[in-house]
């Protein structure tokens, strides 16, 4: 049944990410963190339902390390881990905030997670989706920060990472109301600047896009089952990854998600979990 399956895939998540919050520590390198965490998920029984994100600092979302990187994480890192299961096309995407021996960003930590917690308490069948992004948007407030106004959360659809309906970290006005049945992530962005993300780099995390054109698509669609996948993903199904690489970004046949940056370069921190909208109110499934 679809709710089992998102129930699963939210338990295997949120395990992944309480092992994962543990092992990012100074001096562990990210690659490692990474490849563990995508590991665990897939012993667990699921899949991934995108590659292992590791933020840090200014970044908002979608680094990801590349194969064979040697970075390691350093004191007052502040590290989005932000991680995915899926069983069944069924998808949790969860995320979290650690800092890397220090205390300095406590509170901005504090008001993302506080900011998802008020805003699941909104959570009810009818409810606009903009009154949970003025709760966020509130709350982030409060601790004298800005949201991320430029990124959101999504609805949750089969094999679908980023589905049709936005989660606002704002009150944006909008109409769209709640329905039963309905599975999303909510993943207020907390920040010290004025709340824009920019993509100006390439990452190491695509999806495919046209699975016709050449023999290798067929086993990248099969490897990736319409979900996003990492360069690391690609190097290990094919030694040739570089040429192939080089030859989708000619042919389009990847789209690239770029390291979304804070656009004056200041701290971000994330919280996210997924929810599932039943009629008796939310079910959040990676707790
Ligand atoms: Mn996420
Ligand atoms: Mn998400």
């Amino acid at each position: 049944m679809e709710f089992d399956d998102y129930v699963d895939a939210g338990k295997i998540a949120s395990y992944a990410r309480k092992e994962g919050k543990k092992m990012i520590q100074e001096g562990e390198k990210l690659l490692s963190v990474a490849e563990y965490l995508e590991d665990l998920i897939r012993s667990k029984g699921a899949n991934i339902a995108f590659p292992v994100n590791l933020s840090i600092n200014n970044e908002a979302a979608h680094f990801t390390p590349p194969p064979n990187y040697e970075a390691t994480f350093k004191e007052g890192d502040l590290v989005k881990l932000d991680l995915g299961a899926e069983i069944n096309g069924c998808i949790a995407d969860t995320a979290e905030t650690v800092e890397v021996s220090t205390n300095k960003w406590e509170k901005l930590i504090k008001a993302s997670q506080e900011a998802l917690e008020n805003a699941i308490k909104k959570v009810k069948v009818g409810v606009y989706t903009s009154e949970i992004g003025r709760e966020i948007e509130i709350t982030i407030k409060k601790y004298g920060f800005n949201p991320v106004y430029n990124l959101t959360g999504h609805t949750l659809e089969s094999y679908v990472l980023h589905a049709g309906l936005s989660f606002p970290n704002y009150n944006d006005g909008s109409r769209v109301r709640l329905y039963p049945g309905m599975a999303f992530a909510i993943e207020p962005f907390a920040t010290t600047g004025p709340g824009r993300v920019k993509g100006l780099e390439f990452g190491n995390i695509m999806l495919l896009v046209k699975k016709e054109g050449k023999e290798y698509l067929t086993k990248v669609h099969q490897f990736s089952r319409g979900l996003p996948f990492s360069t690391r993903d690609l190097s290990k199904n094919f030694t040739n990854w570089q040429d192939i690489l080089k030859d989708a970004e000619h042919n389009k046949y990847f789209y690239f998600y770029p390291v979304l940056k804070e656009g004056r370069n200041e701290m971000v921190a994330q919280t996210e979990h997924t929810i599932y909208l039943r009629e008796d109110g939310p079910y959040v499934t990676t707790l």
